[in-house]
């Protein structure tokens, strides 16, 4: 935030890779990802407004999904829950 805020950059790219890393641990579909999840909404949640503050447009997706596996969760085949992930428009 500090770069969005002293330099107002034309485009700022975000990565907060932590839900990656607890979906692989545990598999997407686990409770155990629960926590994580809400650190990433509460990120965001604080994150967005400053960012629509300062002028800036957002828009927030993940770079692929993930799927349940015997031993947590991966990524990188052709299924759609890998794939297809959503996508958001914040004005
Ligand atoms: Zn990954």
């Amino acid at each position: 935030m500090q770069i969005a805020r002293d330099e107002l950059p034309q485009y700022l790219i975000v990565q907060i890779g932590n839900t990656d890393k607890i979906f692989h641990q545990f598999g997407p579909s686990s409770p155990e990802v629960t926590p994580g999840v809400r650190e990433m909404d509460e990120r965001l949640s604080r994150m967005v407004p400053e960012l629509l503050t300062l002028g800036y447009r957002v828009i927030i997706n993940a770079d692929h999904g993930q799927h349940d596996t015997a031993t947590g969760g991966s990524h990188g085949s052709d299924d759609d829950m890998d794939a297809l992930v959503d996508c958001t428009w914040v004005q």
